[in-house]
Order: structure tokens, then sequence, then C-alpha cells
């Protein structure tokens, strides 16, 4: 059976799950705010329209800002993470085998619908995603996940929202209009070395020869020029690996110079990362703990420092990953520094089921504190994350970074939920 793959990515996707809640916002322009609200991470397309970039930092759009009125929006990670999971599970609806690939794009498995029926299928999804979670999407579909991704590049400009990239003739004309950096997984580094090689669109790296791309630049490379043949390299995987890399940190919203709050800033990072290991069902072995101030701050000595803390045994217990980030952080605290950003890392993480017990711990011990990690990360799930939490994590945490401009909670705190008078 010939692979067919579609590719739902969501349109604006941060912006789109404001929207849902406000729907007064629709039809104008709206950016949503990276964390501390340093720059603009998401843009409506009326936005776009006005001409702010991607990435652009907000002190330096703030006359776009009140000459477009355009509503400027902190980021809400956890509702954003609500909707992706309503937009997934409505997606599951539709195929026997789904990736979620990010946060706002996921592809599925198509091979079991006729391909005179698929453009219809798409839009069928599409209007049934958008009715059940009110999130807009765009639909791609082709015979590799490469291709699928260049099909979507051609629904988001199409009304219909949806593109279907199957014949041959197609594929060429949707190539030859590709420039080379547009392509999945090819950056502006590898395209301008590509460009050396006279190649300037997609149909050309499709007709170079792979063995060649091979040799000059390596496998994914010539991985995707066989997915732009139509030849499929990259299988849908259903199950995420767990993550090898973790990380918990933050900007403060404004400086802080005391030991104390940074000791609860870092209570709260590895607690953190406990629950993700947890999640993940993974040991962690070590820590590193890092600390900087603002190295543009005039009239200040920069001060950065990191320090990694083995831990007795491998683990994922909050209590135990707290105690070890804190005595990193005395180590590397600076007495008279103002603290811009402290941050967790988990290093060499391993599958929890591999990790054998040490002779040294203490069986009962550690039932016990599983039990009661369990029943910690049980209530949290049922009444909210932060719901129960380590004392030292400080009851206030004035360290939050700034999200000024926030919109409720409107899916996870029963006192937020939307009203309908
Ligand atoms: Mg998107």
């Amino acid at each position: 059976m010939k692979p067919i793959i579609a590719l739902v990515d969501c349109n604006s996707f941060f912006v789109s799950c404001e929207r849902v809640f406000q729907p007064h916002l629709e039809g104008k322009p709206v950016i949503v705010l990276s964390s501390n609200d340093g720059c603009a991470i998401a843009r409506s397309s009326e936005a776009k329209a006005l001409g702010i970039q991607m990435g652009a930092p907000l002190f330096k759009i703030q006359d776009i800002i009140k000459k477009g009125h355009v509503k400027v929006i902190s980021s809400n990670f956890s509702l954003y993470g609500d909707m992706s999971s309503r937009v997934m599970e409505t997606l599951r609806q539709f195929s026997p085998s789904l990736e979620i690939y990010s946060i706002d794009e996921a592809f599925l498995n198509l091979s079991l619908v006729p391909e005179k029926d698929l453009f219809s299928y798409a839009c069928l999804i599409r209007k049934i995603v958008k009715l059940w979670t009110g999130i807009p999407v765009s639909i791609g579909i082709g015979p590799t996940k490469t291709l699928a991704k260049v099909a979507n590049h051609l629904a988001k400009k199409h009304s219909s929202g949806c593109c279907v990239l199957l014949r041959p003739d197609e594929i060429n004309t949707a190539l030859r209009q590709l420039s080379l950096q547009d392509i999945w997984g090819i950056g502006p580094q590898w395209s301008k070395k590509l460009s050396h090689l006279g190649l300037k669109t997609a149909s050309d790296l499709a007709q170079t020869d792979p063995h060649k791309i091979r040799k000059i630049f390596n496998v994914v490379l010539s991985r995707t020029a066989l997915e732009l043949k139509g030849i499929p390299c990259l299988s849908l995987e259903e199950i995420s690996p767990p993550k090898k890399n973790l990380i918990s940190s933050r900007s403060f919203g404004i400086p802080v110079t005391s030991f104390e709050i940074l000791r609860q800033a870092v209570s709260f990072h590895a607690s953190s990362l406990a629950q993700k290991l947890r999640q993940q069902q993974s040991l962690t072995c070590a820590l590193n703990v890092f600390i900087h101030t603002n190295r543009f701050q005039k009239g200040e000595t920069y001060y950065s420092n990191a320090c990694v803390i083995p831990l007795p045994f491998p683990s994922q217990d909050t209590a135990a990953l707290i105690k070890a980030a804190i005595s990193g952080l005395e180590k590397i605290f600076k007495n008279g520094s103002f603290y811009k950003k402290t941050g967790v890392t988990a290093l060499q993480i391993y599958s929890a089921e591999k990790v054998p017990h040490s002779l040294f711990q203490n069986k009962e011990e550690i039932e016990k504190r599983k039990s009661l990690l369990k029943a910690f990360d049980k209530l949290n799930a049922q009444f909210g994350r932060g719901s129960v939490i380590f004392a030292s994590e400080g009851f206030h945490k004035t360290w939050r970074p700034k999200a000024c401009l926030k919109s409720p909670s409107f899916t996870q705190e029963w006192n937020q939920l939307p009203r309908v008078k």
C-alpha cells in the first residue's frame, strides 16, 4: 500500500488559542510575547501584515503597536498545552496512527483513505477540529513526511486550507517554486552551502544524486532529497522517545539579590524537573545549577556561574533533587550581585526500568517515597499544577517572570472559567 501522510498544522497557534476565549480578537492584529514579555513569538496574519517580525523585541515595535492598535498578550503556556491536547485528541479520530510532532503540528497516516477522497477528507478534518476546539488548521497531504510539509506550505495559501500533493507533475511544479530554505529541516546555513553547488530550488535538490549529497553533507540531507523524490525515509513516530535533556529555567521579572529568593526559584526548577522525570519514567544521575546577572546592565560587573552536583543515587524524587540543587546554588551564589536568571538541568537521564536499585538503598523507603510522590502528582493533576508544592519553593514566587498581559487560565482553573452572561 502506498503511504499517504498528512501534516496538520495549527494556524498562528498561540494567537488562535487566545481567540477561542476572546472572540472579539478575531480579525484584529494580535501578538503573543515570549516568557518575561521579551519579544513577539506568535503573530496573527493581521499583525504580520503590519510588518511585525517573528522574535521582534517588544520595545522595538512599540510604534507599530500603538499605530496599528495591536493587542499584545503575555504567553499562557498552560492554556496552549491544554488546547494542543484537545486538537491532538480530535485528530486521533481520523487516523489509526498519529505522530505529535510539536505543540501545534501532527503527522497522520491516511493510507487507508482512497486517493480520490483525500481532499474532502482533509476538509472534513479541518472543519471538525475548528468545530470541536475552535482552532483553525492547515492540512497538507503527500507521499512522504517532507512532501506533506511542502503541501502544508501550499495549503496555507489556499482558501480551503488543504492541499493534496500526490501527482508527480503537481509535485514537480510545487518543488520548482519552493526555495531551499523553505524545505523542512534545511536551515539558512545548509541552503547557502547547497546554493554554492548550483542548487536553487527544492526541485534541484530532488534531482541531485542522494549519494552525492550524502558524501558532501550527511545522511540527514540525503534522506530529505529522497523524501522530496517521493521515497519515504522517515517513518511516523507514534510514541515519542523520552527526552535525554531536561531543563527548567526562567528569567526573573525583576533582578534578584537575595539568596532566599534564589533558593525558592531553584527549588521550583528542581521540583519541575522531578515531575517531568516521573512523567517520562526516567531517573537523573546529576544536576547542573546555573545563575547569571544581566550582561547588558550598564555599571554592573557581569557574573555567571554553574555547578554540577552528582546525586547519591539516580533519582526522580523531588526532595532529593531540591536538596542537590540548593547545595549547588550555595557553591555558586555570590553576595551583592543582581541576578537575572537561574535554572536547573538534569544530566545523564536513564529509563527508570534500566537502573537497578543500589545495595545501599533501603527498598522499603523507596516504595514509600514512590507512593508519596504518586499522590503528589495525582493531586496536582486533579486540582491544577502547583496545588501541592514543597515548602522550599516558597508561596509567593516574587521572582516570577513578567507576564503583565496574561489572559486568564480559561481551561485550567475553576475560578477562571469563562462566564456566559
Ligand atoms: Mg503552526
